[in-house]
């Protein structure tokens, strides 16, 4: 079956931070997303997150057929492109980037996704209200909530919330994640970063998706702004038809 895909991308800075250290990239020919989420002093967070989608975009655009396993390959040529630039530039040890990506296959019923860090792939099937989280967060609170030291809750205020146990550039033997899912007309996929989830809760989510809106990234963005907009944020939404 030949879906139609309709994409609508947003970032924005924040009304806190000093730079956007997010980025996002959209390649509409071999419809793939990505969203990624930098880290590290200075301007390293910036570099860091643009090097993800340059990678994505040298690896996977023109690419005939795009497999989960290609996924996979542009955030670990990210990962080396990162710590090569760490050797070169000693001052910015410590950087890197959170990667999710998507790939719709349009000429069959599934898709593919592969993922490092706390940004998130969201599944909205079509007729439900649930909010379903694809990916797993690669962080210390949310081990500690799968070993049921703390609540969902108590994760959400928790000190330590924005530390990564994996991210994209911190490690040479980079583990990512990765897994296929079936995609069907009506079914709206969201990648983001955290600035979205700080502030938006996913019954919100669910709501501004379900309503009409001419870019319904920006207003999942404008959401989080409205709400403090302490952190970068970043939404990619797909919407299938
Ligand atoms: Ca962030």
């Amino acid at each position: 079956m030949n879906k139609l895909q309709q994409v609508y991308e947003a970032t924005d800075v924040g009304l806190v931070r000093q730079g956007n250290e997010d980025n996002l990239a959209v390649l509409p020919n071999v419809n793939v997303y990505a969203v990624a989420d930098g880290m590290g002093g200075e301007a390293a967070g910036e570099v860091a997150s643009q090097m993800l989608v340059d990678s994505v975009r040298q690896l996977l655009t023109g690419q005939a057929v795009v497999r989960e396993a290609d996924l996979c390959q542009a955030i670990l040529l990210a990962n080396r492109a990162i710590r090569q630039y760490v050797l070169e530039n000693p001052g910015c040890e410590g950087m890197g980037t959170t990667a999710t990506l998507l790939h719709i296959d349009e000429q069959s019923d599934h898709g593919s996704w592969a993922h490092v860090g706390d940004s998130r792939l969201y599944v909205l099937r079509r007729d439900s209200q649930i909010l379903e989280q694809i990916t797993q967060d690669h962080s210390y609170v949310e081990d500690l909530v799968r070993q049921g030291t703390i609540t969902r809750e108590e994760a959400q205020n928790h000190p330590q919330r924005n530390m990564l146990t994996r991210a994209v550039g911190a490690m040479e033997n980079l583990q990512v994640d990765s897994g296929k899912l079936t995609v069907n007309a009506g079914d709206i996929f969201l990648l983001a970063t955290d600035g979205l989830m700080k502030h938006v809760t996913d019954a919100a989510i669910v709501r501004l998706l379900r309503e009409n809106h001419e870019n319904p990234a920006k207003v999942l963005v404008n959401a989080a702004l409205a709400d403090g907009g302490t952190d970068n944020v970043t939404a990619v939404v797909v919407s299938l038809t």
